[in-house]
């Protein structure tokens, strides 16, 4: 268990309501989101009530990060082992030169409290793991994939499945990026649409500008889906072609015989 574990389970009501309940300082701050048809203050107090991991805190994770906590997602739990690397700065936006060799987590725990002192990040060092995923996504709302390999994807994938929590998946690399809201048993999942696992590689050219385009429509797609406004990407692969600047949205099919979800 992690130490934050026992945040989960306060079985006071009034603990719950006072969580959820907006201050006027949070009203006036979120006042033009809350004017979006449909998102209101009752969509508010869903993002304040919300947790949402975040599996990753690189190039994919530190928009939907930035753009999460600025809109008031209540807890943002973020995990990634690693350290910040010069090579990172091109598109990882949370860090900043004199954070180099400093942990990613710490470092993104510490700006976006200060971005939004409103949101409450719970900064995870650790390798995502079969054994300890069950822990990292206790009680999330929402699971965020800005991961770089396809093992890790799956675990959270077979998570999603088996406890019924959204996973947003994303990937990118060079101006190209592709988009999936996964909610089984309603969508495919991710090994309906990657049967095999596409070889990870260590070092590959990428935009930070096509990473934080692609991670800010994760951080959409988990905004609508908390509020309850719009559609998502339930069942359709969103890719884009920013040297082309052609996006195309296609429909996915489940795979009846997927060793994950069928
Ligand atoms: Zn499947």
């Amino acid at each position: 268990m992690y130490p934050f574990a026992c945040l989960f389970f306060t079985p006071e009501v009034t603990k719950q309501a006072e969580r959820m309940s907006l201050t006027p300082q949070e009203l006036a701050r979120y006042q033009r989101q809350m004017l979006i048809n449909g998102w209101g203050k009752e969509g508010q107090e869903k993002l304040k009530a919300a947790t949402v991991l975040i599996a990753g805190a690189g190039g994919l994770g530190s928009p939907a990060a930035i753009f999460l906590a600025a809109a008031g997602v209540g807890t943002l739990r973020m995990c990634d082992l690693s350290q910040i690397y010069p090579t990172n700065l091109n598109r990882q936006i949370l860090y900043r030169d004199a954070h180099i060799t400093r942990n990613k987590v710490d470092v993104a725990g510490e700006m976006l409290t200060t971005l939004n002192p409103h949101t409450r990040v719970e900064p995870v060092r650790d390798a995502i793991t079969t054994e300890n995923i069950s822990d990292l996504a206790e009680s999330a709302t929402i699971i965020l994939d800005c991961l770089d390999n396809f093992t890790t994807r799956h675990i959270l994938n077979r998570y999603a499945i088996t406890k019924s929590i959204p996973l947003i998946y994303a990937g990118v690399e060079n101006m190209e990026g592709l988009v999936c809201f996964i909610n089984p048993p309603e969508t495919p999942c991710l090994q309906c649409i990657f049967p095999e696992d596409l070889p990870g590689k260590k070092f590959f050219p990428i935009a930070g500008a096509a990473s934080g385009f692609i991670g800010t429509l994760q951080a959409c797609e988990a905004l609508k889906w908390i509020t309850g406004i719009g559609d998502t990407l339930a069942g359709k692969l969103l890719m884009w072609d920013g040297t082309t600047m052609q996006c195309e949205t296609i429909e996915i099919k489940k795979n009846p015989d997927c060793p994950a979800c069928g």
